[in-house]
Order: C-alpha cells, then sequence, then structure tokens
C-alpha cells in the first residue's frame, strides 16, 4: 500500500479503530517525497544500521528500510504496533521496538541490532521530545549521523552561530557535539493532521568534542549561565549564576579577552571556553 496516501491512511486507520494523540506528537506524513527526502539525506544504504524514533505507521521506515541493511524503529504508541507490522510485513531487515527512546539502553540497542554496521538516527520526531531526544543521542556518542524533521523554529536554533537573533544555550550544546546543518523546509499541509508550525530537516554530523574545552560540565554551567538571563550583559548574567563578585567576575570576563559589556549571544564555543577556564580559576 502507499504509506502517503491520505485515502489509504484513513482506511488503515479506521479499520484499526485508531485515534490520534496530540501528547504523543502524532502528525503522520502524506506526501511521499517527505520521507524519501529525509531517508536520502541521512545516508542510510549498505553497511549502515538505522535507529528511526517514532514510525507511526512506517512511511520513513519502509523508505529507510529500501536502503539501510538494517532499520530499528522504536514506537512508544502500542496502538501503532498491529499496524506496524501490517505496513512493515514485506521488510525482513526491520525490528519495530515498543517503548519511549528516552527509557531505552541504546547503547544496548546499537549493540544488539547494529552489530557490524555504522549506527545513524533519522526520525520525523514527535516535536514535544526533540530537545531531550537530541540533548541524549548528541551525548551517548553512538551515532556516525542525525538527520531528523523537527519544528523548523528549533531547526533554526540548532544552527544559528553567535550574533544571530536564534542563537542560544542549545545551539552551543549541539554545535559542541556536532556539525549542524538545515537541510530543507516541509510544509504543514504534508502532515496529517496539519501541525500549525512549519517543519525542517536538519542533520547533525557529530565530531570530536572541541579541544578548547578543558572541564565540558563546567563550560555548559557557564553557557548556561550566559543565556540564563539573556537581556543582560555578562557581567550581569554571570553574577546571578556563580557567587562571585562583580570585581573578580569582571576580572575572570578581562581575562577571557573579553567585554564586561557583551552578551552571550555574542560567543562562540572558544570564547565560552576561555571564560569558563578563568571563572574555574577564580572560583
Ligand atoms: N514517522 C511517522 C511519520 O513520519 O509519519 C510518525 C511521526 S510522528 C511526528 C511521531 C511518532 O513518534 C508517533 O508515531 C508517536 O507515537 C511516536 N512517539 C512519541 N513519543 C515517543 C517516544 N517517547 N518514544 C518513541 N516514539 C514516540
Amino acid at each position: 500500500m502507499d504509506l502517503c496516501d491520505i485515502q489509504q491512511i484513513q482506511a488503515l486507520l479506521g479499520r484499526h479503530g485508531f485515534r490520534f494523540s496530540k501528547s504523543l506528537g502524532q502528525n503522520f506524513l502524506i506526501e511521499s517525497w517527505v520521507p524519501q527526502d529525509i531517508a536520502q539525506a541521512s545516508g542510510a544504504g549498505a553497511g549502515t544500521g538505522v535507529l528511526e524514533i517514532g514510525p507511526g505507521i512506517g512511511p520513513l521506515t519502509a523508505e529507510l528500510a529500501r536502503r539501510a541493511q538494517r532499520v530499528a524503529a522504536v514506537e512508544l504508541d502500542r496502538d501503532l504496533l498491529p499496524i506496524l507490522a501490517e505496513t512493515l510485513a514485506d521488510f525482513s531487515n526491520v525490528a519495530v521496538i515498543p517503548g519511549d527512546v528516552m527509557k531505552l539502553d541504546l547503547a544496548a540497542l546499537v549493540k544488539e541490532q547494529f552489530s557490524g554496521l555504522t549506527p545513524l538516527v533519522c526520525a520525523n520526531l514527535p516535536y514535544n521530545i526533540t530537545t531531550p531526544v537530541l540533548t541524549l543521542l548528541l551525548e551517548s556518542g553512538l551515532f556516525s549521523s542525525i538527520t531528523v524533521m523537527i519544528q523548523k523554529e528549533v531547526a533554526q536554533r540548532i544552527c544559528a552561530g553567535p550574533g544571530n537573533k536564534d542563537y542560544g544555550a542549545f545551539s552551543v550544546l549541539c554545535q559542541y557535539y556536532a556539525q549542524a546543518e538545515l537541510l530543507f523546509e516541509v510544509p504543514r499541509e504534508c502532515f496529517l493532521p496539519a501541525p500549525k508550525v512549519t517543519s525542517a530537516v536538519v542533520r547533525l554530523i557529530p565530531r570530536p568534542a572541541p579541544e578548547c574545552v578543558r572541564d565540558q560540565a563546567f563550560f555548559f554551567r557557564v553557557v548556561r549561565g550566559a543565556f540564563g538571563l539573556r537581556r543582560k550583559t555578562l557581567l550581569n548574567a554571570l553574577g546571578a549564576a556563580f557567587s562571585l563578585d562583580k570585581e573578580t567576575l569582571r576580572g575572570c570576563i578581562q581575562a577571557a579577552g573579553l567585554s564586561p559589556e557583551v552578551r552571550g549571544e555574542r560567543l562562540g564555543i572558544p570564547e565560552f571556553a576561555r571564560l569558563a577556564d578563568a571563572i574555574q580559576a577564580a572560583l
């Protein structure tokens, strides 16, 4: 069957008595070019094992299964399992894994499902868990690339550089772990039901941690502190985040080669790294 044909989808869902769940971020694809282009962009191919999060009724899963050696698709909604058993029946290289991706042992999954393969992620993510799921995937260090469809605004935040209005603590986190690229936009009309916002596909290619960062946990404390009070200067924002008097903090900011008047949104990873070292030395 055509898993993006709206009439066939409605008949399938009706036959199984399926009802959409808003809280599970269920917006299913109804334009076949979208799963085709996402699967193509993911790099799925011979020698790869692809983790998909939230297969829904399986349109992206099928495109991945046509390209990759193996696909493991984790689905939280148990009502979708009998539907997936039907729609993916022709693919012998797909394992549907019931469960919550946030609670799975990803390292064990990769070992069991993708032995000898290059592990990738490809998904049309449930939008309500975009930030925690991407953080989990990046921190895991398990995947060679992560290609996901998410809200366009979040995609722009992930890819924004210093000085851009969309740049924030999540941009720094993503760019610390990976090279991020916004690939293409997907209009609301491509989904059933249509979400309120435009979507976009981003590809994250993980890379080694930046050498300039010496203490990762402290670096991220400084980043969060600097963006915690977004409109404040570094001096005021970090004053609120660390128990350091203004004069000591001013000295740290200057020791890092920065102006106390500058805002966190102007700093890249090397500047944050210098600042973290200076503050840590003063504590
Ligand atoms: N891949 C399908 C498509 O493109 O048409 C469905 C995508 S829909 C945006 C998100 C899917 O993620 C739904 O099937 C939903 O049930 C599932 N989901 C939501 N939260 C999840 C979680 N924590 N773990 C695994 N799957 C989840």
